[in-house]
């Protein structure tokens, strides 16, 4: 027998990322045995990592904002979804000054890293990578978040938000790959994981699973979401994990045809369907309305005959995530929107009221007070 010709379940066509180049410095390559090999400084990773937390904590991706601009066009929209979406604009302004985070909640540090056979870097990637975050939460205006265990029921802050999750793999080529990942709690504890049978495997069967199981999600993760589901994966931790990567559109471009071998594929007419369902939830963007989620995924996997393991869970609205490489020609972190402003909407003066109530600031507060509250 021949070998089945080996094919990476999450192999993507192309991507679309914009990336900005952070840096020429911490990289270099070298001749070994005919191979040009990346050397990459573990200062370069510190860094790297450092910037798009950074980032991620202050910045949104232009399609997450063109999204929600696109709510307060949408004569569908109810109010509320209208309000939720112009104050996170709001919002979204305020912590581009690269001051004041987007969330209260700033998040656990989630790195994913993708190691070409030919980067050579010195020392525990692990260990810069983790450093990289702590650097930006100890510097900057970021909550720490994490607790660590004393004993089973005791706790205390490690007062650095570390340790970050980070998880690296191997893969074939000259090139570092990441995802970096600032996950708040509200955001993870809305993960569900279901092991169903195959007798789900019916579009029918599926809908109305959904349909039930969905509305788990509630309000608390701060929607509108971006929604990801997964049908499938060889372990139930595999399926989560292409949950993390589809809700932050890690996956957006997967093949959405299936082969021989068993790859990931996108679902994009159930993705249709779900979004239209979530519509006449009633909920909305967290008051009642149309908005529960800006997009939804649904990625297959493969799996055990006996096993149909369904995941899902959602970005929510801090929305923090960006890409970066590492190549020979220096380190990029993914472009993300530095002018939210250009997102809200035009104010003009019939938009303002003629009720103006006339404050002096010169009399005492409490009567300030009582004037404002007219
Ligand atoms: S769910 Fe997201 S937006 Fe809401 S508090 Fe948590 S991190 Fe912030």
């Amino acid at each position: 027998m021949t070998d089945p010709e080996y094919t990476d379940m999450y192999a993507q066509s192309k991507s679309d990322t914009q990336y900005r180049k952070l840096t020429s410095d911490y990289v270099s390559t070298l001749e070994v045995d005919g191979k040009t090999i990346l050397k990459v400084e573990p200062e370069g990773l510190r860094m790297l990592t450092a910037e798009a937390m950074k980032d991620i904590a202050h910045l949104l991706r232009t399609t997450h904002l063109e999204k929600l601009a696109k709510i307060l066009k949408d004569d569908e929209a109810s109010d509320n979804d209208r309000f939720v979406a112009t104050e996170l604009l709001k919002n979204a302004n305020i912590a581009s000054g690269m001051i004041l985070p987007g969330c209260q909640d700033t998040g656990t540090g989630i790195i994913m890293g993708k190691k070409g056979q030919f980067v050579w870097t010195d020392g525990d990637d692990a260990e810069a990578l983790n450093q990289g975050m702590i650097d930006t939460y100890t510097k900057t205006n970021l909550r720490y978040s994490q607790l660590a265990p004393q004993g089973l029921f005791e706790e205390k802050n490690t007062k650095t938000n570390g340790p970050a999750q980070v998880d690296v793999y191997a893969t074939e080529g000259d090139e570092y790959h990441f995802l970096f990942v600032s996950k708040g709690g509200g955001s993870a504890n809305k993960t569900f994981l279901f092991q169903e049978t195959p007798a789900i495997l019916r579009e029918d069967k599926l809908t109305e699973f959904l349909d039930e199981k969905l509305k788990l999600l509630g309000t608390s993760a701060c929607p509108p979401y971006h929604l990801a589901i997964v049908v499938g994966g060889l372990s139930a931790e595999q399926n989560l994990k292409t949950v993390k990567m589809a809700s932050t559109h890690y996956l957006d471009n997967l093949p959405t045809v299936g082969g021989d071998y068993g790859q990931a594929i996108r679902c994009p007419e159930m993705e249709d369907k779900v979004l239209e369902m979530t519509r006449n939830f009633g909920i909305g963007a967290q008051f009642g309305g149309k908005y529960f989620c800006h997009d939804v995924r649904v990625v297959r996997l493969p799996r055990h005959g006996a096993s149909v393991p369904i995941g899902f869970g959602v970005s929510c609205s801090a929305d923090r995530q960006a890409k970066a490489k590492i190549t020979k020609d220096g380190i990029f972190l993914e472009q993300l929107e530095r002018d939210p402003a250009r997102f809200m909407p035009d104010v003009s003066e019939d938009n303002l009221s003629n009720d103006v109530v006339k404050i002096d600031l010169n009399r005492p507060m409490s009567e300030v007070c009582k004037d404002l509250s007219q």
